[in-house]
């Protein structure tokens, strides 16, 4: 890869291949794979990315909202498509592009009967979501009866999937809570098929859950973050692989005297001659105000430099004294080299917030 001449989050297709693998062969070979692509698949490129996967063998995405599945057929994506919060005002969207409805209420499940009406339509692909814990969106255990003699008069919709999500698998202490969604998933959807006689997909794990609750794998898995390289612990980080870099390059240099201020509101302050490089990237890119003040550091020729003042909508500044760099230098804010998680942890977040918070300012490049 030639060196960034501008911000670019660069994006390593090999690597997101040896993530799919890594994380598939923590399972058995039939379980099926649901790659998670929903907020740009995780901030990095949906289409791409998707179209990489689908080639790789994934059995299903999942995405939050319609216009995000949308795209992805647009961009030749022909695997079902599992929107995870579809909203009532976009339900004929989703019809016409062949999206699978994640259906968690009765009044989401009442509301896409009456669009399939408009539409004609019978056996309609559905995934019905219950709530085991997370308190987010689902079917309660005490709405199944319900539900059930809804649906046994139902013949617009076919349950492809029962699916719930859990709340903390990638928190050790949390493990008998955990423990206790997947025992109150076992006994709803036993309830639910045998009642039925239905025999939909079944499927509770997210990357962490594949990667701490492997026993709960059911007939499908649903993973986003380690597709895109982080496993919520230093044990998995170690084995994946990031996907993307955020690189850009240093703008100016200014040697700066004793108690000179750099940035908005002087937030900084020389103690001593410094030297700062100014650098083409700033909050409307995705790095928060957080991470300014000295909390974060970015590489600079293999040396970590931190990030000084206030960042600025379109510019942060960071402290390259004794580094030695010049202007045009490539600088990176995180990657394989210096992980999104490390960066995020520095302002209290994590990996997710800023991964999916890359604006679509910055442009990405492929790495094949
Ligand atoms: C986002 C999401 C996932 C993916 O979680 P990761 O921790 O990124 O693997 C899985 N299931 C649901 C319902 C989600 O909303």
């Amino acid at each position: 890869m030639p060196e960034a001449q501008e911000t670019v989050l660069e994006i390593d297709l090999k690597s997101l291949e040896h993530n799919y693998r890594f994380l598939r062969s923590k399972l058995r070979p039939e379980t099926k794979f649901l790659s998670v692509v929903k907020a740009f698949a995780y901030g990095s490129d949906s289409e791409q990315v998707a179209l990489k996967l689908q080639d790789l063998g994934t059995d299903y995405f999942a995405v939050a909202y319609v216009q995000e599945g949308v795209a992805l057929r647009k961009a030749g994506i022909t695997k079902p498509i599992l929107v995870l919060h579809p909203q009532v005002i976009n339900f004929e969207t989703l019809i016409e592009n062949n999206l699978e409805p994640s259906i968690y209420s009765f009044r989401i499940l009442n509301e896409f009967v009456s669009a399939l009406g408009r539409k004609e339509t019978s056996k309609y692909p559905i995934h019905i979501k219950f709530n085991t814990g997370l308190n987010r969106l689902g079917f309660g255990e005490k709405d199944l009866n319900g539900l059930i003699q809804q649906l046994k008069h139902e013949s617009a919709l076919r349950v492809v999937s029962i699916f719930s999500h859990l709340a903390a698998t990638e928190d050790p202490k949390e493990t008998q809570f955990t423990k206790n969604q997947i025992a109150l998933f076992e006994k709803i959807s036993l309830e639910f098929c045998s009642k039925l006689e239905l025999k939909p997909l079944k499927h509770i794990l997210n990357t962490s859950g594949i990667l701490n609750y492997a026993y709960a794998q059911y007939d499908m898995v649903r993973s986003g973050i380690g597709l895109y390289g982080y496993g919520n612990d230093p044990k998995f980080d170690s084995q994946l692989k990031p996907i993307a870099t955020l690189k850009t390059i240093i703008s100016q240099i200014h040697l700066l005297d004793p108690n000179e201020s750099v940035g908005y509101n002087r937030a900084f302050i020389s103690e001593s001659a410094r030297m700062s490089a100014t650098l083409p990237i700033g909050h409307a890119d995705g790095i928060g105000r957080q991470y300014g003040r000295g909390k974060t550091y970015v590489l600079v020729n293999q040396k970590l430099a931190p990030i000084i003042g206030n960042v600025c909508m379109d510019m942060i500044m960071i402290d390259v004294t004794g580094i030695p760099c010049k202007e045009g230098d490539e600088v990176i804010l995180f990657g394989p080299q210096l992980s999104a998680h490390q960066v995020a942890v520095t302002a209290n977040t994590i990996s997710y917030e800023l991964l999916t918070g890359i604006s679509q300012r910055v442009k990405r490049i492929f790495v094949p």
